[in-house]
């Protein structure tokens, strides 16, 4: 049996990781569930896969949590704070490691999975943007053998050769091209786009995903940070990085290699593929996604990002040139935009407007930063990101 923590458990990942591990119940057992403040869920989630440890963040929620688990007569132990987090991702129980937090909320944890040696399935991006070199150092140290979930990541390590080596260049590999979607305002006028609503954005044409992340697709931001954690995983400089529009999203990414062959995977738009490659990977396992009907796709569509429509994407290839600790900021001050725009304080032109102040105003102390400086950056691009807030268009005056 093979032991499984899930980090964010009751997130989108989460459930879809869930889901694929309920159909194997021989192979996988589920040794601890986390979650910050959706403990009706996770409630569920113990009931039916009775782990020995379920973590909830909001500490208000603990003790009525607690209760519920012992009348239930479960034996799963709760715990909570930061440090048990931590704990839960070294296990020994703990085989493999879901790393589903959402933004810079899963560093820590993912960092210690890494560091605890374990098989590291990675959907946490914002982990990897901010300190992607530190989790790699990490694995290496201990021998924990990461597997991205993004879908693109995952298609891109499917593609590459075995003898690939996350962090270093792959032999023989002339770039990658990693597709989008394009989100939900691929059509949309610059003038159009200013005044689009969170209900607008937060509805995706092909994934179905959590809030944050729904709507990083819509500005490009999502496909800016997924360059950087390309960059990142496989080594490459950005100029090596393509972006490519695909509005169906059934290639999931591609990697060209010198000799002119081009390797793509594809498949339904379904984390489970992504999770289930992960958790059975070499072998494969079946992960109830809808297989693809290539006739009833009929076509794939492939087009260039316009950088002047999403300016997010710009940011994040400028990020991703200045390295050092620019990508935790750009992630930052990103996290606050999107909340505040979610939260009508912000309208959508002012997403970027906001990460381009941060950036702009940030003065790098240089040099690759290490766990304390990248979770310094984080904090003071985030007071800078909030400190622009009131000087921004709130939403609710546009009318929208
Ligand atoms: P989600 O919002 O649906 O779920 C987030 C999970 O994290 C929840 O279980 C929540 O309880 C937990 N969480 C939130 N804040 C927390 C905190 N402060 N401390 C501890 N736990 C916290 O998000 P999601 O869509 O499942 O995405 C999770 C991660 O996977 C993100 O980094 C996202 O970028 C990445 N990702 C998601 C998808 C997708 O299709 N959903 C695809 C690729 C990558
Ligand atoms: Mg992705």
């Amino acid at each position: 049996m093979i032991g499984v923590a899930v980090l964010g458990s009751t997130g989108s990942i989460g459930e879809s990781t869930l889901d694929v591990l309920r159909r194997h119940p021989e192979r996988y057992r589920v040794v601890a569930l986390t979650a910050q403040r959706n403990a009706a869920r996770l409630f569920e989630q113990c009931v039916e896969f009775r782990p020995d440890f379920a973590w909830i963040g909001d500490a208000s929620l603990h003790a009525a949590l607690g209760a519920r688990l012992r009348e239930a007569g479960l034996a799963t132990q709760l715990l909570r704070g930061a440090q048990a987090l931590e704990q839960i991702a070294s296990l020994p129980d703990a085989d493999y490691v879901m790393a589903a937090i959402v933004g810079a909320a899963g560093l820590r944890s993912t960092l210690a999975a890494a560091g605890a040696g374990k098989r590291l399935l990675i959907a946490n991006k914002e982990a990897l943007v901010m300190a992607g070199r530190l989790v790699l150092a990490a694995a290496t140290r201990s021998g924990a053998t990461i597997i991205p979930i993004d879908s693109e990541h995952n298609a891109v390590f499917q593609c590459l050769p075995g003898a690939s080596v996350l962090g270093h260049a792959p032999p023989g590999v002339r770039r990658i091209m990693l597709t989008a979607s394009g989100g939900p305002f691929r059509s949309w006028s610059a003038s159009a786009l200013q005044n689009a609503t969170p209900e607008q954005a937060c509805a995706h044409p092909t994934w179905n995903m959590g809030r944050k992340i729904s709507v990083d697709p819509a500005t490009l931001m999502n496909k800016g940070l997924e360059l950087i954690e390309a960059q990142l995983l496989f080594g490459l400089p950005v100029k090596d990085i393509e972006v490519v529009i695909h509005p169906q999203s059934v290639v999931h990414s591609l990697v060209e290699y010198i000799d002119g062959s081009v390797l793509a995977q594809l498949g339904s738009p379904d984390m489970r593929t992504p999770i289930a490659q992960a958790l059975a990977w070499p072998q494969r396992l079946a992960s109830g996604v809808q297989f693809l009907d290539l006739l009833q796709v009929a076509r794939l569509d492939f087009e260039a990002p316009d950088l002047q429509r999403f300016p997010c994407l710009g940011l994040a290839m400028a990020a991703a040139r200045a390295g050092a600790e620019m990508p935790a900021v750009l992630s930052a001050a990103n996290e606050v935009a999107v909340a505040a725009f979610l939260d009508g304080q912000l309208n959508f032109a002012g997403i970027e407007r906001v990460i381009g102040e941060v950036m702009n105003g940030w003065v790098s102390t240089g040099g690759e930063p290490d766990l304390d400086a990248v979770l310094a950056a984080d904090s003071r691009a985030r007071v800078m990101a909030t400190s622009l807030l009131p000087h921004c268009v709130p939403a609710r005056s546009l009318g929208s």
